[in-house]
């Protein structure tokens, strides 16, 4: 996987939207230079033909009321007052004879024989009559007077489609300086949205390529998605860095804590041969010694497993609602046996059966492992009680022994890996008990505490959280 994969990657998909967004754009300011131009067109061609028409009703009242020279009159009024563009005025009698005619001198070249024909005799109508190869039209609007005089007011659209060219003109410049700050604003819009994506991309990059887990995405705290992601991905990277780290750790613990096992299994085995005793049975013996050795190799290996799995986290727990009186009489029952041949009394007080949340064969194996140690450790003629309650959000779970007790000095490392007390080297036991005990209830969310004072036995009480919201 080359750079470029990323980089190509990345900047298709800015080019794509930073295209998109360009099209975006110039699409929706050509709708709306459209929309502008259609509304502002028809606007002054209403305004025109509005013009038109109140000129045509004022001067046929002004016609009614004192006849041509009243219009003449009138026309000649409006010019000098400059009240509005100039018009085409046409009066003509009733045989279509032409009485009056106003026409401004740029206007010649319209071809007014459409004026002729004769239309409905009430109302008004129009005639648009356009200018040989040009696109403006001459606007007439014609009405006949009581007399059945035939009056014709008309205007050039030659004004408004000069006007309409100039916005023409100006929206064309618009649209142009609209693309280039579109695809320019696209351009920068994509650069800052694809920012993250290629941040996030050359993490990963330096990650594959170094295989340390120490590069992080920088995270504005802007909490949009983008950001967000890059805070999920760094804490991704925070969780694998600690699992890989935990799991390197235990590998090297285990490593490491298998040595003399395996050095002595190896001794073992040398001794034998190098002994060349004609015996058989030194050489049964030995074996017997590799295959015992052996199988305490093996159960080292398994709850060291057990103990790393669960203090890097991926111990799987399978939690449910556990009864604590019923799992302490189970626990009891599978330690009277032993606790009956050692002369210890094993008793139980859990007597309102507290419901804890844990997963069942875990803590069967925690409580297994304080109550062995207890019957264990506690000498003939004493005393191992069980105890369960409830304190607050908590089920306090306690195996208290009446034997010898931890010396001081032993206390703050009786949790450590492969530690063993100085007067319990002649009891049995690899030292990872309470290892593995801390390990499954820190997994649990709990914690377990010692309380012991020499020849006064000691106490281990374990917190787990109940699960109940309290
Ligand atoms: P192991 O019992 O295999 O030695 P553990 O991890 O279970 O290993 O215990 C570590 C040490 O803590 C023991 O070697 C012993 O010295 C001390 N210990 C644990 N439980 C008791 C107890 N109930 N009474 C006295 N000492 C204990």
């Amino acid at each position: 996987m080359s750079s470029t994969w990323h980089e190509r990657t990345a900047n298709t998909l800015g080019a794509r939207l930073g295209t998109w967004y360009a099209l975006l754009f110039l699409g929706s300011s050509l709708a709306l230079v459209v929309v502008t131009y259609v509304l502002l067109a028809s606007s002054l061609a209403q305004r025109d033909r509005d013009l038109i028409r109140s000129t045509l009703v004022g001067y046929a009242g002004q016609f009614q009321q004192g006849g041509l020279p009243a219009l003449e009159n009138a026309i000649s009024n409006d010019q000098a007052a400059a009240r509005h563009e100039r018009l085409f005025v046409r009066v003509s009698s009733g045989g279509q004879e032409v009485v009056f005619y106003n026409l401004p001198g740029e206007w010649s070249e319209f071809d007014l024989s459409p004026l002729d024909r004769p239309g409905p005799r009430t109302g008004i109508w129009w005639t648009d009559i356009p200018r040989h190869g040009t696109s403006e039209v001459l606007e007439v609007a014609s009405t006949y007077l009581a007399d059945g005089t035939l009056l014709q007011v008309g205007k050039s659209s030659e004004t408004r489609v000069e006007m309409l060219a100039r916005f023409r003109n100006v929206l064309a410049v618009a649209i142009v300086l609209v693309v280039v700050a579109g695809a320019v604003g696209g351009a920068l819009l994509t650069r800052s949205t694809m920012q993250p994506l290629r941040q996030l991309a050359g993490v990963v990059q330096t990650i594959l390529q170094t295989g340390r887990f120490e590069a992080r995405v920088p995270v504005q705290g802007t909490r949009d998605a983008l950001d967000q992601l890059g805070a999920l991905f760094n804490a991704m990277l925070d969780r694998i860095a600690s699992l890989v780290a935990g799991m390197r750790g235990s590998l090297d613990n285990v490593a490491h804590d298998l040595r003399t096992p395996m050095t002595r299994l190896r001794a073992i085995a040398e001794r034998a041969l190098e002994s060349r005793a004609d015996d058989p049975q030194v050489y049964r013996d030995a074996l017997a010694d590799c295959l015992e050795e052996s199988e305490r190799v093996s159960e080292m290996l398994n709850t060291l497993m057990d103990i790393s799995e669960a203090e890097t986290g991926v111990m799987r727990l399978a939690s449910e609602p556990v009864d604590a009186t019923d799992i302490l009489r189970d626990a009891r029952e599978l330690y009277a046996d032993v606790a009956e041949d050692k002369g210890v009394e094993l008793t139980l007080d859990a007597p309102d059966g507290p419901v804890v949340m844990a997963d069942r064969s875990r803590l069967r194996q925690v409580l297994a492992n304080l109550i062995d140690n207890a019957v264990k450790y506690t000498p003939r003629g004493g005393h191992v009680a069980l105890r369960a309650r409830l304190a607050g959000d908590d089920v306090v779970f306690e195996v208290a022994d009446d034997g010898p007790g931890i010396p001081a000095e032993d206390l703050p490392r009786i949790f450590d890996r492969l530690y063993r007390g100085d007067r319990s080297r002649s009891e049995r036991g690899l030292g990872l008990g309470l290892s593995l005990v801390r390990a499954i209830v820190q997994a649990h969310h709990g914690r377990v505490e010692v309380t012991s004072a020499p020849d006064h036995g000691a106490t281990f009480t374990l917190y787990l959280p109940s699960g109940r919201q309290s």
